[in-house]
């Protein structure tokens, strides 16, 4: 049994993924500030004997004897990151610095959440590994993804220095039970706003892209990543390279609700990438992995989750 630790495991992602580890009976540490995850993602979990949950900031240190580290504690979505984006640079750098050193010290493997926020605005499609990325340095962005890829140079750099045991994945658009309500990402909007019977608010024109990848698929990436051998340390994408519009997505959101909502066209906001699309070649190849789970019936899934989430009484 490994010891294993998740920083923002009360998260939508990291909620999942420490599920998935007590399936398979590893010993989960979860360990998180709840600055935008929650106990409730996590209640399911706390009388499994092998889990345990502690509040606790990553920029701070951490001792504590583990295995294996999953780093994922960070604000994922625009308004969250964008909220007190110091702290979200300081969550990456220092955050990643300190699961560092804890995997230097106690001899862990890590893996790192990294995002494909690194590759910015992309002028290559779809993304390879091998791109270097377009970030605006300076933009309201950039608290997200140049933390993020400060993190990934501090990772590899640990690997080369310190010959630490790294894995990196590049998570792309990522969606399903859990996600916040409230964290203005376009696909819990959609299904929020078309529950309530309000406008679905498309920024721009809506022919903007994003691949949409269901959190089951992605968890099974990570955690496959995360036993490959030693030597192999990505960065490897993850994602689903079914690539929409978010015209075409608001329509299969109308599809699966029904209701009566209306499409309202809002101000694009900045730096707003244009097309995303992973290239999942290498995790094809690596983690002899790739998504199984459709568009359509990952929303169905998530719409019950909002249903029910609504029905008791969250707004
Ligand atoms: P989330 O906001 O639900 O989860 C992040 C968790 O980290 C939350 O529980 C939050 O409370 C915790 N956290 C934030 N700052 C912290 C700190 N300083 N100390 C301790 N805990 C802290 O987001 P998510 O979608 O589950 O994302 C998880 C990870 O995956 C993030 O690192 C994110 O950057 C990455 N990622 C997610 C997506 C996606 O589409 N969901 C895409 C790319 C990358
Ligand atoms: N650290 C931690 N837990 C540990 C060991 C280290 O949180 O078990 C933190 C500690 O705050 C340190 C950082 O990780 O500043 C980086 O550690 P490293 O050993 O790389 O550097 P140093 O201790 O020399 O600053
Ligand atoms: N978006 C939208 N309506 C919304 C929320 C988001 O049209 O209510 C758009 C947003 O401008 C972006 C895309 O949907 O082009 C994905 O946004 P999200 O914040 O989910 O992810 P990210 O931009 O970080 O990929």
């Amino acid at each position: 049994m490994n010891r294993v630790l998740v920083t923002g495991g009360a998260g939508f992602l990291g909620s999942h993924l420490c599920e998935r580890l007590l399936d398979a009976g590893q010993d989960v540490l979860c360990v998180d500030n709840y600055f935008t995850g929650s106990k409730r993602n996590i209640a399911h979990l706390i009388d499994r004997p092998y889990f345990e949950a502690m509040r606790h900031d990553v920029t701070f240190p951490l001792y504590v004897e583990v295995d294996r580290i999953f780093n994922l504690a960070c604000p994922a979505s625009p308004v969250h990151y964008q909220f007190d984006p110091v702290q979200t640079t300081k969550t990456s750098v220092h955050g990643a610095i300190n699961m560092l050193g804890l995997a230097k010290r106690v001899k862990a493997r890590i893996l790192q959440a990294s995002t494909s926020e690194v590759y910015g605005d992309p002028e290559v499609h779809p993304q390879q590994e091998g791109y270097w990325g377009r970030v605006n340095p300076i933009g309201v962005r950039a608290c997200y993804d140049e933390g993020k890829r400060c993190a990934e140079t501090l990772f590899f750099d640990y690997h080369r220095q310190h010959k630490l045991d790294i894995k990196v994945v590049r998570i792309f658009n990522t969606y399903g039970p859990r996600m916040h309500p409230n964290d203005g990402r376009v696909v819990s909007n959609f299904i929020v706003q078309a529950l309530k019977g309000e406008d679905i608010t498309i920024y721009g024109d809506g022919q903007q892209t994003r691949s949409f990848c269901y959190v089951d698929d992605l968890v099974e990436a990570m955690l496959r990543m995360m036993d490959t051998e030693a030597g192999f340390t990505g960065p490897v994408n993850i994602g689903n390279p079914v690539e929409s519009t978010m015209l075409e997505l608001a329509e299969k959101v109308l599809a699966i609700v029904g209701g009566t909502s209306r499409l309202s066209f809002q101000p694009l906001p900045a730096d707003d990438p244009r097309q995303r699309q992973p290239d999942i070649a290498v995790a094809r190849e690596r983690l002899d992995w790739e998504p199984r789970v459709s568009l359509e019936d990952g929303l169905r899934e998530t719409v019950r989750y909002f249903r029910a989430l609504l029905a008791e009484g969250h707004s």
